[in-house]
């Protein structure tokens, strides 16, 4: 079983920040700023391709909880709520989740993108994508 779901069972030990039906939010364990936490569905999937719409949904109504709570505790300057989805996009572990992530003048947490639209057509992509 995934450790996420080993989590959810109440196997192996989380923070807990909040939980309802179908979702729970937990601190992540590297807290790569102060109040980094992950929601995730109860249910397993793997990541953004596999979720059913309405655990989708469930999620993202959570991160907005979390969101509010975090900013309630911290006051933070701003949040970065991600997903990483696949191996090469840098998820580790295989059970969708949402990070939030808090942002401080001084927190050092470097995501940065660079603006690569000289090397592509954006009419051709468009056309790509919506075909
Ligand atoms: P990702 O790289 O997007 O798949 O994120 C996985 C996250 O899970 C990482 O930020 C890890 O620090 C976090 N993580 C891994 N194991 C645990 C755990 N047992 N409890 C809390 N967070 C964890
Ligand atoms: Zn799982």
């Amino acid at each position: 079983m995934c450790i996420f779901c080993e989590i959810i069972k109440g196997n192996i030990p989380s923070k807990k920040i909040y939980e309802d039906d179908n979702t729970l939010a937990i601190l992540d364990i590297s807290q790569a700023t102060k109040g980094h936490t992950l929601i995730l569905p109860k249910k397993h999937y793997a990541n953004m391709l596999e979720i059913d719409d309405n655990d989708l949904k469930n999620v993202i109504s959570t991160a907005k909880k979390v969101t509010n709570m975090i900013n309630t505790a911290y006051k933070p300057l701003g949040f970065n709520i991600l997903n990483n989805c696949g191996e090469a996009a840098g998820q580790t572990v295989m059970h969708y989740h949402v990070h939030v992530i808090p942002r401080y003048a001084d927190d050092k947490l470097v995501l940065k993108f660079e603006d690569n639209s000289n090397k592509f057509d954006l009419d051709q992509i468009a056309k790509d994508i919506t075909k």
